[in-house]
């Protein structure tokens, strides 16, 4: 059984799925089969036919699938069916009202493998970053024409503790997610109310701020005022026009450098830290907008009753020093990558 349902309170959106219930989550699966990672290449048979797989040669970039009978080994980034999916596309069931609100979950869950080798996030190349983002274009792309989807949501979830392919999960839901809900009603409020985007106003208003880190042409990141986790950051396109889906190469290729950039200035300030690497865009489906940015929220803490009870959250570490540390690490990363500081 694999069911939405909302408590009986506050509308909280929760995912029972207790097919899955022996396996902690999606992200690190190289215990499958004791000994043997199904992500490394060579054992490309042991995961379900890639939906796809790009492959990189004299520069050229292909988009192809596997077939159940054919699996492509020269990859560069394979999209796989989840081998523990959150949703389902098979998900049935009975619908039920409040107080006790219930729905199949329906969905596709996708897992992208963004490196052939086990390494960190941070070690994976500008180049690398750019394919992963052509991937998860054409994937999200092919998602949003699917019907009973009306928002992609794209995260990752690193943790060193275990040998692991950096990875994206692509999940669909048939509404949009609360949080996703939330900035969407926020922005839009203040977009009818003064007139502009708050996030347009924002890149503009932290340019020389001490919460900012790096920018480059088309992209800046930031600390943001008031973070959930310490050490946050955000990586913003600096013009509200820009859409995920729509990036042009360029604005892939600088988003690209940003991820290598940040990352490896995240792995520098603090080590090896587990985070999550979370895109918020505004659903195709939706003509309500969400200046769209990427929130990296590194783990260092527990959290606890003030956060789970009340929603109100404690940091100790503020977000200008936070960015003292960040932005010098990850400018060193760009000067290593670009030549300027
Ligand atoms: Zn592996
Ligand atoms: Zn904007
Ligand atoms: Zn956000």
């Amino acid at each position: 059984m694999v069911q939405f349902r909302k408590d009986n309170i506050l509308d909280r959106l929760v995912i029972v799925n207790d097919s899955s219930s022996e396996v902690e989550g999606e992200g690190n699966r190289d215990d499958h089969n004791v000994g043997t990672c199904i992500y490394c290449p060579g054992n490309e048979h042991l995961t379900k036919p890639a939906v796809l797989v790009l492959v990189q040669k004299e520069g050229i970039v292909r988009r192809l699938s596997d077939t159940e009978d054919n699996r492509i080994d020269d990859w560069c980034v394979r999209v796989v069916p989840s081998s523990n999916p959150l949703v389902s596309i098979s998900a049935n069931g009975t619908y039920s009202n409040k107080p006790f609100y219930s729905e199949p979950a329906y969905g596709y869950h996708y897992l992208l493998v963004a490196s052939r080798e086990h390494c960190r996030p941070s070690y994976i190349p500008a180049e690398q970053w750019s394919n992963v983002l052509v991937a998860l274009q054409d994937r999200v792309k092919w998602l949003y024409m699917q019907k009973g989807v009306s928002y992609v949501a794209v995260y990752m979830d690193y943790d060193a503790s275990s040998g692991w392919h950096p990875n994206l999960n692509i999940v669909t839901f048939p509404y949009m997610p609360p949080l996703i809900e939330q900035e969407v009603e926020s922005i839009n409020r203040y977009i009818n109310e003064a007139g502009l985007c708050p996030i347009c106003n924002i890149v503009s208003m932290e340019d020389k701020s001490p919460r900012h880190l790096v920018s480059i042409e088309n992209f800046t990141a930031l600390c943001p005022w008031a973070p959930t986790y310490p050490y946050e950051f955000w990586i913003v396109p600096k013009r509200h026009g820009i859409q995920l889906l729509r990036m042009t190469q360029k604005e892939i290729d600088e988003l690209a450098t940003m991820l290598r950039v940040m990352l490896g200035g995240l792995y520098t300030a603090l080590g090896d830290v587990r985070f999550s690497m979370i895109v918020h865009a505004s659903s195709e489906k939706s003509r309500k907008q969400l200046h769209w940015h990427i929130e990296v929220h590194p783990r260092l803490v527990d959290k606890h009753g003030l956060e789970d009870g009340f929603g109100v959250h404690f940091l100790s570490v503020s977000p200008e020093y936070a960015a003292s540390k960040l932005s010098v690490a990850s400018r060193r990363e760009l000067a290593k990558l670009v030549g300027i500081t």
